[in-house]
């Protein structure tokens, strides 16, 4: 079982692999394809905070590229140009771009400044790095560069690795950028405070075990005293829907992780939504501390247009696959209707404290959460757990008018056969419960079918009123 650490201290170490997503705002822009010329999966972008045409991607296995902004194209950054400009490695005669990068960085306080860290050759294990990474330097937007001299302090990277999509692993401290931080993949946290010259390992706060166990950092830095914001979130509306500019939601989701994720561990990645929902879900929790229930439900609204609704959360067992990204805020979403299909918010508080005593310092899997909630709340719930959590659609409330005079026809169209869940319908000031099964039932309403609402907020599901 590999660990994830996440430390709160000066500057954050997490792993958000949404953590450039926003509001979707992409109908107010033309979209044309951009020819990029190399091969590689792009699994990194880094744009300047200063300027937003300086632009970087990196891949898996190709080159890394920068932006050129006059003539909209995309110019490889590890392969020698033809006037004897870019990077290329000795070994890398025969291929010269096929190693990829394992991170880019920019100095936030320049904009002709660029990292790129990258290994001597591909790593033989598709999920363990084999080979040192060296770090370069360009103070030219990209165009030249000089080594640094991180290979001296013998760190592996893999740029094709199972991580190769969380993010950026380097980083430059906003408040000194002669500082820079890398997260390597098992050798835990390295700092250097010479532009990337020399590299020492930095000890992580809190964190007690041997390096080896830190599996991978991803460097943000947040807000904080005497710091200089360039990755946190305070500035962002993160969710879209106005809550989250109150606060710095990374540091709230990374502090959950505390409970879910290094308290109650998943037995197996498939299961990472045990982390990942528990604390997206826990943001809620906090914003309905702070400022009631009503902008909880709010805040959750804004992840809806986060899911993608294509896969399964629950990934396959005992072959270290990844979740879906629908981990984070589907399952968000589900605990949130979990807590309606409850009812009892006393006791969805208690259920929720002592599912933690239950299983706290343990490894778990899915099937534990549901048998817990089963036991405690003396409700199946094993066919919602399933519905949410083992296929890509969510239930659909079907809602058929005119039948009958003053009738509504309902019933739920979901993949799991006995799936049952109560739901509220009606208007907001007069919501009735109703308790659909797959099969059709009725029931009697004055409301018209334009006026007929379903409590979409306080449950995740789709509805078609027919
Ligand atoms: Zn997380």
């Amino acid at each position: 079982m590999s660990l994830r650490r996440c430390v709160v201290a000066a500057f954050m170490l997490t792993t958000p692999v949404w953590a450039g997503a926003q509001a979707d705002i992409s109908s107010q822009y033309l979209w044309q394809p951009v020819r990029i010329g190399g091969g590689g999966w792009v699994v990194g972008m880094v744009i300047h905070p200063l300027d937003s045409t300086v632009r970087y991607a990196r891949t898996d296995v190709g080159s890394a590229y920068r932006w050129n902004n006059p003539t909209n194209t995309w110019i490889p950054m590890r392969v020698s140009n033809a006037d004897g400009s870019g990077v290329q490695l000795a070994s890398e005669t025969d291929a010269p771009s096929s190693y990829g990068e394992d991170s880019v960085a920019v100095d936030p306080t320049n904009t002709s400044i660029v990292y790129m860290v990258f290994p001597s050759e591909h790593s033989t294990d598709i999920q363990a790095p084999t080979n040192c990474v060296e770090i370069y330097k360009s103070v030219d937007g990209g165009k030249n560069f000089t080594p640094g001299n991180m290979s001296a302090a013998a760190i592996l990277g893999n740029p094709n690795g199972p991580k190769r999509m969380d993010g950026e692993k380097l980083a430059v401290d906003p408040g000194n950028p002669a500082v820079l931080y890398y997260g390597s993949d098992g050798q835990g946290l390295w700092r250097s405070l010479d532009d990337g010259v020399t590299w020492k390992q930095f000890p992580l706060s809190g964190f007690t075990g041997p390096p080896a166990n830190v599996e991978f950092v991803n460097i943000q830095f947040a807000k904080g005293r005497g710091t200089v914001t360039v990755n946190g979130y305070l500035d962002r509306d993160w969710t879209g829907v106005g809550i989250s500019p109150r606060f710095d939601f990374i540091i709230i989701h990374e502090s959950g992780h505390e409970w879910f994720g290094n308290s109650i561990t998943a037995l197996d990645h498939a299961d990472m939504w045990i982390h990942e929902g528990w604390t997206t879900y826990l943001e809620s929790l906090y914003v309905e501390y702070r400022w009631g229930k009503a902008d909880a439900i709010k805040y959750l609204s804004g992840y809806r247009p986060k899911v993608i609704n294509m896969r399964a959360i629950v990934a396959e067992r005992g072959v270290n696959a990844d979740p879906t990204q629908d981990q984070y805020f589907k399952c968000a979403l589900m605990l949130n209707t979990l807590r309606s299909v409850v009812n009892n918010d006393t006791k969805w508080w208690t259920l929720l404290h002592s599912f933690y005593q239950r299983y706290k310092y343990q490894n778990i899997q899915t099937e534990d959460v549901v048998s817990y909630f089963n036991q405690n709340t003396g409700i199946n719930l094993t066919p919602i757990f399933n519905q949410y959590l083992h296929h890509p659609a969510i239930p659909r409330l079907e809602l058929l008018f005119g039948e009958a005079p003053g009738m509504v026809l309902y019933k739920w169209a979901a993949d799991e056969d006995d799936f049952a869940m109560p739901v509220r319908v009606g208007t907001p000031d007069h919501w009735e419960i109703i308790r659909p099964t797959t099969k059709w039932q009725s029931m009697q309403s004055p409301l018209r079918k334009d006026d007929f609402q379903v409590a979409t907020d306080l449950y995740y599901v789709d509805v078609n009123k027919q």
